[in-house]
């Protein structure tokens, strides 16, 4: 039985030692910088597999399905913020991209996810301010995702599991986001996939690991060009500068 109050109680733990309160919008990616020793690696990872997490004495690696779209990353990155700093069944989860999944584990990943995202209180104010007493339309659930960052599915997945939609309207309202959103004036990144050229990516420790390695002169040049392109990190390798990407701009 899934304990929902207990993993509300895990998610605003987590979003007050990642030093967030417990009840606004989270950028999630920019968040996980700061949980010790862990690396993000981003990995077409097929059609199946959302996410990897791989934790011991030694190593914490999350590794995120990029061709998910944002929302859906963004989803998928707090899923594995469970594993990685609650699950102890295992040290080491392959999580599918099924928001159904039978295993009480990935469904208390997944619930802490949402709750992660969008608190339970907080999430109850949105829709107050939102909809009011009006039942909730697709225009009410961008409203809410956006807001919140979560994918359509997780977001409409948490509005029938609270008794907020019925299981009709998560069938009604799972097409056509796309040009919904559009033509309610918000941006479609949400609902997008990372741009192919972006798909591979490491950040995090190892990076910081192998900087040390250069910094330290304990390897060769080649072999540090080795580790980064090991990692999809070619742009360090080779000094790709943001001139070069064309987005020199700092302000
Ligand atoms: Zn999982």
């Amino acid at each position: 039985m899934l304990d929902k109050l207990d993993l509300n109680t895990k998610a605003q733990e987590l979003r007050e030692l990642l030093g967030e309160d417990a009840n606004s919008p989270v950028d999630i990616f920019s968040l996980v910088n700061q949980v010790q020793g862990l690396t993000l690696v981003f990995y077409p990872l097929g059609e199946n597999i959302s996410g990897i997490c791989v934790r011991d004495r030694d190593v914490r690696l999350i590794a995120i399905n990029s061709s998910m779209s944002y929302g859906r990353q963004r989803f998928s990155l707090a899923h594995e913020l469970y594993h990685l700093c609650y699950d102890d069944e295992s040290g080491f989860n392959v999580c599918s991209k099924k928001l159904d999944p039978k295993s009480e584990n990935e469904r208390c990943a997944d619930q802490f996810a949402s709750y992660f995202l969008a608190p339970y209180k907080s999430l109850r104010t949105a829709i107050r301010k939102t909809a009011g007493e009006s039942p909730l339309s697709m225009k009410h659930v961008i409203a809410l995702e956006q807001y919140f960052g979560m994918s359509h599915l997780a977001m409409l997945w948490r509005l029938v599991s609270e008794g907020l939609l019925t299981a009709d309207a998560l069938d009604s309202y799972s097409c056509g986001v796309i040009s919904a959103a559009r033509s309610l004036g918000y941006d479609d990144k949400l609902y997008k996939p990372t741009p192919a050229e972006l798909r591979k990516r490491t950040y995090g420790h190892y990076l910081k690991q192998v900087e040390e390695l250069r910094q330290k002169d304990l390897v060769s040049p080649g072999k540090i060009d080795e580790l980064l392109l090991d990692a999809f990190r070619d742009d360090i390798a080779f000094g790709l500068d943001e001139e070069e990407q064309g987005v020199g701009t700092i302000d």
